[in-house]
């Protein structure tokens, strides 16, 4: 049976973890007590769980522990199957690291099985109507458990419960899309006769599923960004390996859960959470995968591409966000928005609004609208539900953005507000007159934090935004349309938003980057149309 040799191991090897952990209180394994043994306060918050680790070591260490009262307990999805593997990842928050939960940890010979699993699924096609049905009942799923959703995803990724819920209800869209594309999808037909050569044929595409989708995903939309990896894949018709991030493993078992639920045959969907090398080299080796679709840094994701030379391998990644506003904008309505924008989940969105360019003589005008606001945002507990810019992920994050501050400052920066911690997190930061190349002018902050300088040319603007090797989204704000058309022109970006700031996003768009920002559109239709290949039929007449 699939996965005996890996129950077998857990077995054996998980034996002293029950003597360990003693009596798991309550049968339902989505939220049980760890029992006593891993609620514990202080220096005894260790888990006395000898094989519990964390591979995030570093990222959680600053933390001092505090009394965890629950945690998730979540096994692998492999091949229909929910296994313990003998290992087990703590998942901490990155707020005040109190245990959210534990994983059972996988690594190569769990993403070999899942492959096989994913091979033996595909070896059986769902018809589209079906997939379209489980795709809906996934929707109605997720909406029905939507606020489960969102304290999932706000207590592994530290993420405010507003931005929390949103995203849950974002996913709901993802798969209702998903669920349409999965309905229509169909090839053309081809003009045989426009041609001498084509007389008395016919010919039409089939769109065939590429075969199996390899997803990785990262940590900062851990439920919707699976969401956008899992749903157009089935829709497509393949069967999917997904390693999602380290950190925030609990949303995509979560999903994985509701896959299920929503009558997901075995096979389809495999989740393997582990070090990211040793599922990462699986899939980018294993001939089996034809696709790796893949959301994170630039550098892990161009390194991906760059092994996996054969395979397709669709790449969204990050940003250093610009937005030009004209001196003729609304300037009430572009402070508001731009200061929910660049701080919003502590600034961790790839199109987190980061680089501010003002017309000089609204430039004055714009500040004193803008840093009100920004000091108006509520700092602290991402599960309170009026808080709006919590932790970023990790320590070392929040220390490298300090350092990034120091930089700008050292190189004659003035720092309007913030750059400094509110206790353990960083308080929203605004900062004037950085140099061009300093880091935080052209690099990826993904913090709580954005810069401000006046231009005094639209060509001025432009230059300033594009100045960078990302190209992912872009705004402009003016009520100039000759203005606004110039820059969709020219800013060098996948997308630009009008009168809008650029981390809009509704799920059906086409979405990603150009430049170092990636190769590949996402939003169901989009995706669906990657993972999927035309084969051409030709008939005789
Ligand atoms: P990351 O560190 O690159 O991690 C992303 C994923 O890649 C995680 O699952 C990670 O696993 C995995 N990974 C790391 N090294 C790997 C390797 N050698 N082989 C295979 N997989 C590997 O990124 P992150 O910190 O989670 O996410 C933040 C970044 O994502 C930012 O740059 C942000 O802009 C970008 N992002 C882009 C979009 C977009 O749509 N364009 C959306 C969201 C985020 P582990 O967690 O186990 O290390």
């Amino acid at each position: 049976m699939l996965g005996e040799s890996l129950q077998a191991r857990a077995a054996s090897a998980a034996e002293p973890d029950r003597e360990q952990i003693g009596d798991l209180r309550g049968e339902d394994e989505r939220l049980r007590a760890f029992a006593d043994d891993l609620v514990c306060d202080g220096d005894a918050a260790r888990p006395r769980v000898a094989n519990v680790r964390n591979i995030h070591g570093a990222k959680v260490s600053h933390y001092t522990h505090r009394v965890a009262t629950t945690a998730i307990e979540r096994k692998l999805l492999l091949g229909g199957e929910w296994l313990e593997t003998g290992d087990w990842l703590e998942v901490r928050s990155p707020y005040d690291g109190s245990l959210v939960g534990r994983v059972a940890r996988g690594g190569s010979a769990e993403a070999q099985v899942a492959v096989d699993a994913a091979e033996r699924a595909m070896a059986e096609p769902i018809p589209a109507h079906e997939r379209a049905a489980i795709l809906d009942r996934t929707a109605r799923l997720v909406d029905e458990r939507s606020e489960e959703i969102a304290r999932t995803i706000s207590a592994e990724a530290g993420k405010p419960m507003k931005a929390a819920r949103i995203e849950a209800a974002r996913a709901q869209s993802t798969f209702t899309m998903a669920a349409v594309e999965a309905r229509k999808l169909a090839g053309d037909v081809v003009p045989m006769d426009a041609s001498p050569a084509g007389a008395g044929k016919v010919a039409f595409t089939l769109r065939m599923p590429i075969g199996i989708v390899g997803a990785i995903s990262p940590f900062n939309f851990p439920f919707n960004l699976v969401a956008h990896k899992v749903a157009p894949a089935l829709a497509a018709g393949c069967a999917v390996v997904l390693k999602p991030a380290s950190q925030t493993p609990l949303s995509a078992l979560l999903l994985a859960e509701l896959e299920t639920e929503a009558g997901l045959p075995a096979g389809w969907l495999n989740v393997v959470v582990g070090p990211a090398a040793e599922v990462g080299d699986v899939l980018v080796e294993d001939e089996r995968i034809a696709l790796i679709t893949f959301t994170g840094s630039s550098g892990v994701g161009w390194k991906l591409r760059e092994r996996a030379a054969r395979k397709r391998v669709n790449l969204e990644l990050g940003n250093a966000t610009p937005v030009i506003v004209g001196a003729d904008a609304d300037l009430d309505d572009v402070a508001t928005r731009l200061a929910a924008n660049a701080f919003s989940f502590a600034g961790q969105s790839c199109i987190s609004v980061q680089r501010i360019y003002v017309e000089r003589p609204a430039y004055d005008a714009f500040l004193e609208r803008f840093v009100p606001r920004v000091e108006a945002l509520v700092v602290g507990d991402p599960s309170a539900d009026d808080t709006d810019v919590g932790p970023v992920i990790s320590r070392d994050d929040r220390d490298r953005i300090l350092e990034w501050v120091d930089e700008a400052r050292s190189r004659g920066a003035r720092i309007l507000t913030g750059g400094e911690l509110d206790g353990e997190l960083l308080r929203p930061t605004v900062v004037a007159d950085a140099p061009s190349d300093a880091k935080v002018s052209c690099e990826e902050v993904f913090g709580p934090l954005c810069t401000v300088a006046p231009y005094d040319s639209l060509d001025e603007a432009i230059a300033l935004a594009n100045g960078t090797r990302y190209g992912l989204q872009a705004g402009i704000f003016t009520s100039d349309v000759k203005a606004a058309l110039r820059a969709a022109h020219e800013l060098e970006f996948g997308g630009v938003t009008v009168n809008e700031a650029p981390t809009f996003r509704a799920d059906q768009m086409p979405y990603g980057g150009v430049k170092d920002s990636g190769n590949t559109r996402e939003g169901p239709a989009y995706a669906v149309r990657e993972m999927t290949e035309e084969r051409l039929v030709v008939l005789q007449l």
